[in-house]
């Protein structure tokens, strides 16, 4: 087992998953008139749901919870509220997934008292259901064990994180590409690595440009 697993997600799961929730919503009998796309997970799911759901208003809210990948903040934040008029509007919340629960719960919260919306409602591809502290009114996927989701919109900030991770920890910053990508088996799994290894090529070269990895020649 690897010390965090990781799930690589490709656009085509993301396209079937967001599909899924749409029929869950369309089943419910509930339209939305407007969507809030939590920023920044929640774009790319909330832009499928307007196209599946046939809704042409999309505005934004930007939670902060998990800055680094698989690396918690102590608390989320909203960091930039929604500002428009929503009076009288059903309101759909959208992010990619509820993990504790707290971002998609503050930005429901956020979304009630700033904007005098009718009814909000909100919806994520996945829930974490074990660790979920708030459960989305929709929801596709029920993941029952935690697992960090490498979604493709953030594979460069994934592949950073992950490698920064690997240096912190071990205290080491100067790495044969062997060893690294070992490591990297060690901490994210065998399937992270062959999915990704362009992206964590990719990283260890903007790290290298900014001196906080150092690639040198295996010599074994
Ligand atoms: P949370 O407030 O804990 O529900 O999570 C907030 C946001 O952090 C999510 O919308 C994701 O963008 C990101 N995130 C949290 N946990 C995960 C995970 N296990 N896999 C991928 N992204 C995650």
């Amino acid at each position: 087992m690897p010390k965090i697993p990781v799930k690589v997600v490709t656009f085509e799961e993301i396209v079937e998953w967001s599909r899924t929730l749409a029929e869950r919503i369309r089943e419910s009998g509930w339209q939305p008139d407007v969507i809030v796309a939590i920023a920044r997970g929640g774009y790319i799911p909330a832009r499928l749901l307007c196209d599946w759901l046939g809704v042409s208003d999309l505005v934004s809210i930007q939670v902060v919870h998990w800055p680094t990948a698989a690396q918690m903040a102590e608390k989320a934040y909203v960091k930039y509220p929604v500002s428009v008029d929503l009076s009288g509007k059903k309101v759909l919340v959208v992010d990619d997934i509820v993990d504790t629960g707290d971002s998609v719960e503050l930005a429901k919260k956020s979304v009630e008292e700033c904007c005098k919306p009718a009814e909000v409602r909100t919806a994520t591809l996945q829930v974490i259901t074990p660790v979920a502290k708030y459960i989305p009114n929709y929801y596709a996927i029920e993941v029952k064990e935690w697992i960090w989701f490498a979604y493709p919109w953030n594979a460069v900030e994934d592949a950073v994180g992950f490698v920064m991770k690997i240096v912190k920890e071990t205290g080491k910053t100067t790495w044969c590409l062997d060893e690294l990508i070992h490591a990297h088996i060690e901490w994210y799994g065998r399937e992270y690595i062959e999915k990704r290894f362009g992206y964590i090529l990719y990283a260890v070269d903007l790290m290298g440009k900014r001196g906080l990895i150092k690639l040198d020649k295996c010599t074994s």
